[in-house]
């Protein structure tokens, strides 16, 4: 329940009652809800000796009464703390406030609405870990989330960050230092409120909501923030800018990290503030659905309006998506996830590489494996071992020497791997050897009649790689160049120059365990969407795992997770479809048919029963060469497959 309510509206809480309020959680269908101590305005909603109150709050502790009327219907109160973004803050103490290296202030600029960010070095850190205390001492909730707990790209070149930079030896003209002193600084930070929050209260975890980094500088590594949470929370709200792609791509990673964990979408059309804003019903029962899928919780974002006030019709709007969550979650809570794929990410293996965080090629790989319902989940290296068939390193894996031994262990016990672009070239594992850049942009692939593709050149729009083949290994396309690069100096028709002929130089080379591809393939696919890509990258799939563990006939639009409960395996399908409705947000209206699906799951043990769930549903279904087939009947959107007695291998 967001609660960000400007100094420019009176009559704050007036009309909140703690009745009505408890009502609207108990007819939603609620188990947990947010009771915002301090917003983004820098306003406190309790009657505080720390901060300062909202001016006009007419219900002078709304904080103890969210927690109360949650308690009161047996729903789990969170109390929430507002830390990087501060507008009262910002305006009375500017000099607290984060700097670009010019000395212009991080966050809206000044005269436009929108957050400033405050900086963790400044004297604000002890305000905000007073206030904490107090709330400490002061309510009892079950869980905390502190928000915007971050530094931007630039780091900070506040006073006080100049000042500790130097302390530290850290250059402040540097921005690889900046960026390495901010992170630190946010460590800092959150040790701070976790010993406080320790020492009042040990059973309370604590969560610090900052943007997750999985990037390949060892500063900005998501590994190190993660030592910091006690509890998860994937913010990730599709209709705003983290559009459909970013929960699947989080929740394969982080959801594989030990803590429990929750993700974030919203009631609104749009995304937080959006007042009047209301999400389709597909669209909440798809993204409610798919955190069940991925095993993971569901949390929906709500704001209260400024009065307090109650809006009946979103209690009624979560019910409706709850309901048809609840048996999910009962089913899929706690179920081992199952997959036989691994994108590695190289988060924290380059300490020359960039601090962006720059995941298109992993979610090219993603989109790739979502789309031929291949169960998979995302590495960064620091696991013991990868339990996978197949690796995928995309484009940009740089591999330390863990990592590179790591990789030839995975070979060595029968691992197979695809790689593309500057991922593990040097390693003699790799069917090529020796790299530099392709001269030309776009290049050509150009099939060398080994059964790849079909004899065409295709175009290849991202950056390609000259590297040679090893002996032994099998090239199974080459690069083919054009006339030339569009340039001032010589251009041809609308777009890039025609091919000009095939060179000798490998685009595509295997051995037995490695498939290389010397073209940035996955960044291709995510953003040119070109097809052919894919197709390539799971004809080189069916070469390494002949006999996958998903076998089916679904559109590349259904989405498909497996997870073990006990002996039996769950395949969850899900089929909304996105659509570009708006010209900046994707849509999803009905949940769509799914009609003449046959699955096949390769399993150890043959099952003793499928069933359609939550419905219970027997269906008819077959067992021949270690595959467990079942036709299924009409899916509208979702459907469980739960093969009983075939998950003990
Ligand atoms: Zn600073």
């Amino acid at each position: 329940m967001d609660f960000h309510t400007s100094e420019h509206i009176a009559g704050v809480g007036s009309r909140f009652d703690p009745h009505e309020f408890a009502g609207a959680l108990r007819r939603a269908g609620a188990d947990g809800c947010l009771a915002k101590a301090r917003c983004h305005h820098g306003w406190c909603y309790y009657p505080t000796e720390i901060g300062e109150p909202h001016p006009h709050l007419e219900c002078p502790d709304l904080v103890g009464g969210i927690i109360g009327a949650a308690r009161s219907v047996g729903v789990s109160p969170m109390l929430y703390i507002t830390v990087g973004w501060d507008e009262k803050t910002a305006r009375e103490r500017p000099e607290w406030r984060q700097r670009h290296p010019d000395g212009t202030h991080v966050g809206a600029p000044d005269g436009e609405p929108g957050w400033r960010n405050i900086c963790l070095n400044t004297p604000y850190a002890d305000f905000v870990e007073e206030l904490w205390r107090e709330l400490l001492g002061r309510y009892d909730f079950d869980r905390v989330f502190f928000d915007i707990v971050m530094y931007g790209e630039d780091g900070c070149s506040c006073e006080w960050c100049l000042a500790g930079m130097r302390r530290e030896g850290l250059d402040p003209d540097s921005r690889a230092d900046r960026r390495r002193y901010a992170f630190g600084s946010r460590e800092r930070f959150m040790g701070r409120m976790t010993a406080a929050g320790a020492a009042a209260k040990p059973d309370v975890p604590l969560y610090y909501n900052n943007p997750w980094h999985v990037s390949a500088h060892p500063e900005a590594c998501a590994d190190r923030f993660l030592r910091h949470q006690q509890f998860m929370c994937i913010e990730s709200l599709p209709s705003g800018f983290w559009g459909y792609d970013h929960f699947p791509f989080q929740a394969c990673y982080y959801g594989h990290k030990g803590l429990d964990i929750y993700s974030h979408t919203g009631r609104f059309h749009t995304a937080w503030g959006d007042f009047g804003g209301l999400k389709n019903p597909a669209a909440l029962e798809y993204e409610c659905l798919r955190h069940a899928a991925y095993g993971i919780k569901t949390a929906v974002g709500d704001q209260l309006h400024p009065s307090g006030a109650i809006e009946p019709y979103t209690a009624e709007l979560l019910a409706g998506a709850f309901a048809k969550l609840k048996p999910w979650q009962e089913l899929l809570l706690g179920a081992e996830p199952v997959y036989e794929v691994g994108i590695l990410v190289g988060t924290g293996t380059d300490p020359d590489a960039p601090f962006e965080t720059d995941n298109v090629p992993e979610t090219g790989a993603m989109r790739m494996l979502l789309e031929r319902q291949t169960p998979f989940r995302l590495f960064d290296g620091f696991e013991a071992d990868w339990p996978v068939r197949l690796m995928i390193l995309p484009d940009h894996v740089h591999l330390d020497d863990e990592r590179k031994a790591k990789v030839r262990r995975f070979i060595a016990s029968g691992g197979k791997v695809i790689a593309s672009g500057v991922s593990g070239v040097g390693l003699e594992e790799w069917p090529v050897e020796g790299i530099e850049p392709y001269p030309f942009q776009p290049a050509y692939l150009h099939p060398a009649g080994e059964g790849l593709l079909w004899d065409y050149h295709f175009a290849l729009y991202q950056r390609s790689w000259r590297v040679k083949a090893r002996p032994g290994a099998r090239v199974l396309a080459v690069l083919a160049e054009p006339y030339f690069n569009r340039t001032a100096e010589h251009f041809c028709s609308h777009r890039h120059a025609p091919v000009r002929g095939d060179t000798a130089a490998p685009a595509v080379c295997v051995n037995d365990s490695v498939a290389y591809v010397a073209n940035d393939v996955f960044r291709g696919y995510r953003r040119n969407g070109y097809a052919v890509y894919k197709r390539l990258v799971h004809e080189l799939m069916d070469r390494l795992l002949p006999d996958p563990l998903v076998r089916t006939n679904c559109p590349t639009t259904a989405e498909l997770t497996l997870r073990r409960r006990d002996d039996s395996l769950l395949i969850c399908l899900l089929h909304y479809c996105p659509q570009r409705r708006g010209q900046d947000i994707d849509i999803v209206e009905d949940a769509q048919a799914l009609a003449g699906v046959s699955l096949g799951l390769r399993v150890e043990g043959r099952p003793q029963a499928v069933t359609l769930e939550p419905e219970g549903v027997e269906l008819e279904w077959e067992w021949s060469d270690g595959y467990a087939r079942v036709q299924l009947p009409l899916v509208r959107g979702s459907a469980v497959v739960m093969l009983h007695g075939a998950g003990s291998g």
